[in-house]
């Protein structure tokens, strides 16, 4: 009956505003914003409904307003249509001679409490969610010069105390706090819970700390954009978390190395790294994963080929999100037919001449590990 519950449990979800998709293979976990309350009236992007599995049942809860009641009681009370539908499979095969009563729940999950104990961005007073403030405020200036969409600016927080920020994630980092203004960039769990961010230096200042993670200890989730991740679907690594937001379904490692084997969605990855042919670094870092047989992107034949990263191949080079997207899925490629293209794309060795300076070029310090505080 699993099987069926989870199969009801999908075709309610898929429909609900911000579905995502976090299934296990052994069980599923389904999110979307709330129908009962209707999650945040002001902010669209809360999303606290979930379908979870417990004890061989789906069960529907709300982190908002902490309803917890098993999938078929949320269908007999919410989609009568649907419960219907059930009834008459469940009862296709077998004909037991009373519908078995759904078992009550023994595990509640996590309360508002519980919640509201962890650290979150949205509740701290040091920043401000980008999609909050207003088109002439000189973050949203800076992000809309990056052609970063609107709609992605939610992903995004602005500070003016970066370092009394960095001290309440991670205590004691800086002695002296005085103002500095940064891009900050949340790394969240699967369960969407904080893990750790990153800062991105809007002014000047030394390459070195133009990104800086503050991770409150070393085990943390270190893949920007895991709790937006369809497992179902494929999944790419970037080097950038600012490149991987044009990218539907998208990773970005930070504030250090990660093993090949510890990347998760082994039969879904495809690995993007920098077009930066004459980089030596790029061109061992692409050897190893395709020796490892992963799939990987080669720039070769690149339509915006004088650009390193998909948001100068945006900003300087006129490609949208949509094309590059088009020639990802066009242009990946494992074992012998990536050796052969990589052979041919480190074979673009001529200097070229920039037609743009390039002021932000960090790709090396963000894949490797940024500078850490
Ligand atoms: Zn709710």
């Amino acid at each position: 009956m699993l099987f069926l519950e989870r199969e009801m449990a999908r075709q309610i979800a898929f429909v609900l505003p911000m579905f995502s998709d976090h299934s296990r293979p052994d069980a599923i976990k389904l999110n979307f914003r709330c129908p009962i309350c209707g999650d945040s009236k002001k902010d669209k992007y809360k999303s606290r409904g979930w379908f979870h599995e417990h004890k061989g049942h789906v069960w529907y809860g709300c982190f908002n307003c902490n309803v917890n009641m098993s999938l078929v009681n949320f269908m007999k009370n919410y989609r009568e249509e649907m419960y219907k539908e059930f009834l008459k499979e469940k009862f296709r095969d077998s004909e037991p001679s009373k519908p078995t009563k759904p078992v009550e729940p023994t595990r509640k999950l996590v309360t508002q409490a519980e919640l509201e104990k962890k650290f979150s961005l949205d509740r701290c007073d040091l920043v401000k969610r980008c999609d909050l403030l207003p088109l002439e405020h000189p973050v949203i200036k800076w992000m809309t010069g990056r052609v970063i969409p609107r709609d992605k600016h939610y992903l995004f927080y602005f500070t003016g105390a970066w370092k009394e920020l960095t001290n309440t994630v991670k205590p004691d980092t800086y002695r002296n706090v005085e103002p500095e203004y940064r891009l900050v960039i949340p790394i969240y769990n699967a369960d969407g819970s904080f893990s750790c961010m990153q800062g991105r230096a809007l002014g000047n200042v030394d390459k070195n700390q133009r990104y800086l993670t503050v991770k409150p200890d070393d085990d943390v989730n270190k893949l920007y954009g895991l709790e937006r991740i369809d497992p179902t679907k494929t999944v790419y690594y970037f080097e950038g978390p600012i490149d991987s937001v044009f990218i539907p379904n998208s990773l970005a490692i930070v504030g250090g190395a990660m093993a090949i084997q510890d990347a998760p969605f082994k039969e879904k990855r495809v690995w993007v790294l920098d077009n930066e042919p004459r980089s030596k670094d790029t061109i061992e870092r692409l050897e190893k994963l395709i020796r490892a047989g992963e799939r990987v992107v080669v720039w070769l034949d690149c339509p915006w080929a004088d650009q390193k990263d998909i948001n100068d191949m945006i900003l300087k080079s006129g490609a949208t999100a949509e094309l590059i997207q088009q020639y990802l899925v066009e242009n990946t490629c494992s074992g012998l037919s990536a050796q052969r293209r990589l052979s041919e794309w480190r074979k673009l060795n001529e200097p070229q001449k920039r037609k743009h300076d390039r002021v932000d070029h960090s790709a090396s310090l963000r894949w490797s590990g940024t500078a850490e505080v």
